[in-house]
C-alpha cells in the first residue's frame, strides 16, 4: 500500500508498511531501510516487529537505521529504543564511503550489517564500515563466521565482493565485538544459485572466549560436529579449525558450511548449561538436514537474498521458502517493482521478467 501524507508542509508520495506483516520481525525494516536509501523511495512503518515477545525497535534496528540514515543523508523520524512506528526519508546518496556504527548491546553485528550491504549495491565502488561493539554469535542472527563464508561467497555472484575483518569477537549479554567490512560493488549482475552437487566438503570454525580454554570448548565443540559428520558418510571432507579469542564476556559458537559453488550454512551458539559437544552436535545435524534438501542456497541465506535478488535479478533453489522469505518478497516488492516468482515445490524463488 502507498499513501499520499503531508510531512514537512510538502505532500510527498509514501510508501506504508506494516511491519507486524507475517513473520512481523526486524528485517522487514531492515530490508525496507535498505531499499529505500538504493531507490530514494520515503517509506513510514506501523506496527514494529509486532510478532515479537519486545516489539518496537531494539537497540541493534536503531543502530542499523541511522548507519543508513547517515549514508544517504536521510531525515528520520521515531528512530528510538522501543519506537513502533518510524519513517525514513532519504536524501543525496553516494557520497558517504566510510561509515562508523556503534552498537552499545550484544546486538548481532551480522544484521546491523544486513541493510548497509542493501544499500551499497546502488553505490558503485569501494565502502569501508567499522562496526564497534555487538555479537559476532548470537541467537536467531547469523553469527559473523557465516557472513563471511557463506552470505559473502553467495553475494559475490551478484557482483559484489565483501571482506569481513573480525577484530574481537563478541558474545552475548556484552557483545563488544570489533569488526571490519569492505565492501565493493563491481556491476550489478544476474545470477542463479540453484545447482547442487552430492558430497562436498564441509568447513568450518568453532569459536571459544580465551577463558573457555581450559574447559577444552572449542575443540569439544569441533569434535563433535566432526565426528557427526563423518558419521553422516555423506561428504567428502570435513575440516573445521578452532581458535580461543579475546573478548569482553565469555561465550562461544560454531559455524559449519559446504562451500563447492553451494551456499550452505549451519551454526550453533554457546549458552550456560549448554554442553559444548550438544552445541557442536546441533550445527552438524542442521547442515547435515540442508544438505538432504539438495539445495544450493540455506533456507537463511534465501531471505537474506531476497533483497540482491530484487535488485540484481536471477534464481537462487532452497531447502525452505520460510516466512522470513516471503515476508522478504512482499516488502522488496514494494521498492523495486519486481514480482517473484516462487515455485514451491521445487523450492525455486526467481524473479520473473
Ligand atoms: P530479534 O527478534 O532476534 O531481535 P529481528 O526481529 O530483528 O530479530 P528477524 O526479522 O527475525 O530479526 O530476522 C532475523 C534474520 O537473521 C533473518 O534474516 C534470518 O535469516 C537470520 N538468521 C537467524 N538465524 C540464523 C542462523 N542460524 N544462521 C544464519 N542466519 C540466521
Amino acid at each position: 500500500m502507498a499513501s499520499f501524507l503531508c510531512i514537512s508542509e510538502k505532500c510527498i508520495f509514501m510508501i506504508v508498511i506494516d511491519g507486524g506483516y507475517h513473520e512481523g520481525g526486524g528485517q522487514i525494516v531492515r530490508t525496507a531501510v535498505g531499499l529505500s536509501a538504493l531507490t530514494g523511495k520515503e517509506f513510514r512503518i506501523d506496527n514494529i516487529r509486532a510478532k515479537r515477545p519486545n516489539p518496537g525497535l531494539s537497540f541493534q534496528h536503531v543502530c542499523a537505521v541511522n548507519a543508513v540514515a547517515h549514508m544517504c543523508s536521510a531525515r528520520t523520524k521515531g528512530v528510538f529504543v522501543g519506537s513502533k512506528s518510524m519513517e525514513f526519508l532519504p536524501g543525496k546518496y553516494g557520497g558517504v564511503r566510510d561509515i562508523k556504527v556503534k552498537i552499545p548491546t550484544a546486538g548481532a553485528i551480522g544484521l546491523v550489517l544486513q541493510p548497509l550491504i542493501i544499500a551499497a549495491f546502488g553505490v558503485k565502488g569501494k565502502m569501508n564500515i567499522e562496526i564497534e561493539g555487538g555479537a559476532s554469535f548470537g541467537k536467531r542472527a547469523p553469527p559473523v563466521t557465516y557472513i563471511q563464508n557463506v552470505f559473502c561467497r553467495a553475494i559475490s555472484a551478484f557482483g559484489c565482493d565483501v571482506k569481513v575483518d573480525v577484530l574481537r569477537h563478541g558474545f552475548y549479554p556484552k557483545g563488544g565485538g570489533r569488526t571490519r567490512i569492505g565492501i565493493d560493488v563491481r556491476e550489478r549482475k544476474m545470477a542463479d544459485l540453484v545447482s547442487f552437487r552430492d558430497g562436498g566438503c564441509v568447513n568450518g570454525l568453532s569459536v571459544a572466549s580465551r577463558d573457555l580454554e581450559r574447559r577444552d570448548v572449542a575443540r569439544r565443540q569441533a569434535e563433535s560436529a566432526k565426528k557427526i559428520l563423518h558419521e553422516a558418510g555423506v561428504f567428502e571432507r570435513v575440516s573445521i579449525d578452532t581458535r580461543y579469542a579475546d573478548s569482553v564476556s565469555a561465550g562461544s559458537g560454531i559455524v559449519l558450511w559446504i562451500g563447492d559453488n553451494m551456499f550452505l550454512g549451519a551454526s550453533s551458539v554457546g549458552e550456560v548449561g549448554k554442553r559444548a559437544e550438544d552445541v557442536g552436535g546441533e550445527a552438524a545435524f542442521e547442515l547435515i538436514e540442508e544438505h538432504k534438501a539438495e539445495a544450493c542456497v540455506d533456507k537463511y541465506l534465501c531471505d537474506q537474498l531476497i533483497p540482491i535478488l530484487g535488485i540484481c535479478g536471477g534464481k537462487i533453489k532452497t531447502s525452505e521458502i520460510t516466512k522470513h522469505t516471503e515476508t522478504n518478497i512482499w516488502v522488496v516488492e514494494k521498492f523495486m517493482g519486481v514480482v517473484f516468482c516462487v515455485n514451491r515445490e521445487d523450492k525455486i524463488v526467481s524473479i520473473r521478467t
